[in-house]
């Protein structure tokens, strides 16, 4: 049996990265952050499909959390994380020049820190068992900018630029590190931008689903993806490459 954990699993994509793993037979950890009842609904999902699946809440951007509930869960069960998908992730929009530190403080640590404390927490154990997959949600907000987004795409791009850094050190261990960037995925995230007006920028004319998302997820924790590590496969309809 091989452990994946999803960091914010609950809704969205990390929903349907949790579902789709579980498909492929990965026992999934559910972590989100406060809404309870919709991680609930996503094992009771997984479960109806004869998968395996348990909640792990804690607050990605809290160091001590991370130690206390992901660290005390590998203690507790003698078990190793196999597939880290880091996919929690806010976003705060403001232009640069109105943007308060909060603004930028807290889309750096949910968003930029997180990848730190949790990849860390699980790292050693992926190294021990000569095998693991990190693949990192970022987005073609961090690859091409997007105005309002300062905090958001410097948060996403120095995700990229880490999981390079990463695959390099942790590759001989056949530990790969990899990043999905989608573009416009429909969820509660992007529920205030208007496909209609959106659409005719994307080749494909229309919003992506969180499922096209997961299924890219879900090729990168394969065995089928062995022989790729520090790369980013873009997600966004032809928007951008
Ligand atoms: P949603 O807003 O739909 O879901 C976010 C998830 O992250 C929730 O499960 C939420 O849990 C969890 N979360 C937020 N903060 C924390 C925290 N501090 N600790 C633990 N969990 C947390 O987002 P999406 O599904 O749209 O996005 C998923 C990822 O994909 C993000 O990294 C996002 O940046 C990226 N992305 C999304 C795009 C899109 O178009 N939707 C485009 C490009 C990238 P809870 O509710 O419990 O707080």
């Amino acid at each position: 049996m091989k452990y994946a954990l999803v960091t914010g699993g609950s809704r969205g994509i990390g929903k349907a990265i949790s579902c789709h793993l579980a498909q492929q037979g990965f026992y999934v950890l559910i972590n989100y952050r406060s809404a309870h009842e919709e991680a609930q609904k996503v094992k009771a999902e997984i479960e109806q499909e004869g998968g395996q699946a348990e909640l792990l809440p804690f607050d990605v951007s809290d160091p001590q959390k991370v130690e206390e509930v992901l660290g005390g869960w590998m203690k507790q069960n003698d078990k190793y994380i196999d597939v880290l998908v880091n996919n929690a992730g806010i976003t705060s929009d403001n232009l640069m020049v109105f943007m308060s530190n909060e603004e930028w403080n807290k889309v750096i640590s949910t968003n930029q820190n997180s990848f730190f404390f949790v990849t860390r927490q699980v790292l050693e154990g992926m190294i021990v068992s000569k095998w693991g997959r990190i693949i990192n949600l970022v987005s073609l907000s961090g690859q091409k900018g997007h105005p309002g987004q300062v905090n958001y795409s410097a948060s996403k791009g120095a995700v990229m630029a880490a999981t390079k850094s990463l695959a390099m050190e942790v590759g001989k261990k056949k530990v790969t590190v990899n990043c999905v960037a989608p573009g416009f995925i429909k969820t509660e995230m992007t529920e205030n931008i208007s496909e209609k007006d959106w659409k005719r920028h994307i080749p494909l004319n229309r919003f992506g689903k969180a499922e096209e998302v997961a299924s890219v997820v879900g090729f990168l924790a394969s065995e089928g993806a062995a022989y790729i590590t520090g790369e980013t496969i873009a997600v966004n309809g032809g928007m951008y490459s």
